[in-house]
């Protein structure tokens, strides 16, 4: 992997802002530095071959930081199902927020049914680009989920999505209702 590559997984990831310039410095040590700890893994600076490896996989699973240890109670949901799509930010320019997921897999257990996520973070381009969007949308803060359960009406997913602790929630359509939490 060349230095320029380095750095472009690094910023993907939120790790590095510097300029992708192709020269390992300073601000480049330090973003392996962040992101090798942020993922409970060994080595330094230098980013070597088992750190490339890694961040590669990472990138394709959306695997979460070692940092954020909820994700293993969580039985129906997977990190990367809340990632923003537009292949630009990384995906997690928030973490989706954890009392958010575990009433989404609260519903999910309810319902017995399969859900599926249309959207959950969002960065700001791509929330500024969605026809309809607020600005300072909450799915900007990973505290937010548009879903559907397959089977269950949309009116029926929100009548139970109500009763729960959720901060506001409303129909999208036939099937999807948008949650969000404080
Ligand atoms: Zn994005
Ligand atoms: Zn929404």
């Amino acid at each position: 992997m060349t230095i320029k590559q380095k750095q472009c997984l690094l910023a993907y990831l939120g790790y590095y802002e510097g300029a992708i310039d192709g020269i390992w410095g300073r601000q480049s040590r330090a973003a392996a530095e962040a992101f090798l700890r942020a993922y409970r893994l060994s080595g330094n600076g230098d980013f070597n071959e088992t750190a490339e490896k890694r961040i590669r996989e990472i990138i394709a699973t959306g695997e979460a930081p070692a940092t954020v240890d909820w994700w293993q109670d969580i039985r129906y949901f997977q990190r990367a199902e809340f990632r923003c799509p537009c292949g630009r930010c990384g995906g997690f320019p928030a973490e989706p927020e954890e009392t958010l997921v575990r009433l989404a897999d609260q519903v999910r257990a309810h319902f017995g049914s399969p859900a599926v996520v249309s959207s959950g973070v969002r960065c700001q381009a791509h929330n500024d680009a969605l026809p309809g969007s607020v600005p300072n949308s909450r799915h900007l803060l990973g505290k937010a989920v548009d879903f559907c359960v397959k089977g269950i009406s949309g009116a029926a997913l929100l009548d139970y999505v109500k009763t729960l602790p959720v901060r506001y929630a409303y129909p999208i359509d036939d099937c999807y209702v948008h949650m969000d939490v404080l």
